[in-house]
């Protein structure tokens, strides 16, 4: 790779990043992307020869959970340098600017990059009563929304509320929120739903434009599929302890401090589509589920409706496929029981229902976990269990 230019690996340099890191940053993206290693050189000559993108990031009815993430883009501390080359010409939290001279840097940037620039949303969108209830320097929030994002490059929806509305949606919530595809159907938009986005995921995505020109492939959501592609549940380092039933039956008992799945507990991994187990927060060293507490299905649409309670558990344990898509399962969704157990009855994946027996806990108590199925001489899964915590019933799949 002698030959890679040095724009991007050069500016590495002369902020203390090594030749070496900067690879092996390449190298982790691709895997992000879900590409093979080797596509971490073509990456690595792509944003040393990138040119910076302006950006224009509106926020509308948010927490500004995501503008957090993405300051906080630390690890690999190369991504703090490869969003750096993205020209944020217009974010009302970190921008200098206020008032006319903000509104001023965001107009021009429209008008010198006419379907050049890549707009950033935050946060829902109120549609009732005219989109009064979130303007932004007089204008509806609504109507900037349609005049940034219909003349971008592409537009990336960040975080839940961006995606779909949601928690200003949530219960059908008063102000008639809603997320940017429906207010500009005819954009280009990616989603990066969650609460927040993952920065990890913005930032694979812009790598994935700035290597090969065109934006990552998505679902039927708009959510790319390196990112949405597989459940959490089959990416869970807790998966183990699921399918030997082995489960938290309270918080703090012997098998929460040991690790044990958390499906009792309400965890959504079961029906949830993100890459969190791998990509992690926090410097990529922990996630919700690794540090003790169920997934809630954040990055799945109409959460805030769809996935309460959040200590409620899965009224169905998916036995889904390992290939089963997102697509399929909002299809299921739509459709409710009957489709899913259509779905279940069709999968290769079958998960047979076997009779749980009680068995003393790790400290000799009695109401822990359940008997592996070899010990038990038979399946044993949370599907075939009784509802002990008065949160649903349970069924077998
Ligand atoms: S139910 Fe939750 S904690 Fe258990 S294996 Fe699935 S994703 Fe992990």
């Amino acid at each position: 790779m002698d030959d890679i230019a040095l724009g991007l690996e050069r500016l590495l340099a002369e902020r203390g990043v090594s030749r070496r890191t900067f690879l092996k940053f390449s190298v982790a993206m691709a895997a992000t992307l879900m590409l093979p290693p080797i596509v971490g050189t073509k990456i690595a000559r792509a944003l040393s020869a990138a040119k910076r993108i302006p950006v224009i990031w509106i926020e509308g009815q948010d927490c500004c959970g995501n503008t957090e993430s993405f300051l906080r883009a630390s690890h690999p501390t190369v991504s703090e340098l490869v969003l750096g080359i993205l020209s944020v010409d217009y974010h009302e939290t970190i921008m200098a600017a206020a008032g006319t001279a903000a509104e001023s840097a965001r107009t021009a940037t429209m008008q010198a990059f006419p379907n050049g620039y890549i707009a950033v949303v935050e946060g829902a969108i109120p549609l009732a009563d005219g989109g009064i209830y979130c303007t932004v320097g007089g204008k509806a929030f609504s109507s900037i929304v349609k005049d940034v994002c219909g003349g971008a490059l592409a537009t990336i929806a960040v975080g839940s509320c961006a995606f779909d509305g949601g928690l200003p949606r949530a219960n059908g919530g008063p102000t008639g929120a809603t997320g940017v595809s429906a207010v500009v159907p005819s954009a280009k938009v990616i989603n990066l739903p969650g609460c927040p986005m993952n920065v990890q995921n913005l930032t694979a995505t812009i790598v994935h434009y700035l290597t090969f020109g065109e934006f990552p492939a998505t679902d039927s959501y708009g959510r790319p599929l390196f990112a949405y592609g597989q459940l959490i549940h089959d990416q869970c380092e807790r998966r183990a302890h699921f399918d030997a039933g082995r489960y938290v039956q309270e918080w703090g008992d012997a098998g929460h401090r040991q690790g044990w799945c958390l499906y009792r507990m309400g965890c959504k991994g079961p029906e949830t589509f993100s890459n969190c187990p791998t990509a992690m927060f926090n410097d990529a060293t922990s996630w919700p589920v690794k540090a003790g507490h169920g997934c809630v299905g954040c990055t799945m649409p109409d959460f805030w409706d769809q996935m309460t309670p959040f200590y409620g558990r899965l009224a169905h344990v998916p036995g889904f496929p390992m290939d089963v898509t997102a697509d399929q399962v909002g299809l299921a969704l739509v459709t409710g029981v009957a489709g899913l157990t259509a779905l279940h009855a069709g999968a290769s994946y079958v998960r047979h229902k076997g009779e749980e027996r009680r068995t003393p806990t790790p400290e000799g108590g009695t109401g822990g976990g359940v008997v592996p199925a070899a010990a038990a001489g038979g399946g044993t899964s949370p599907a075939s269990s009784t509802d002990t915590n008065g949160s649903g019933s349970e069924q077998a799949v």
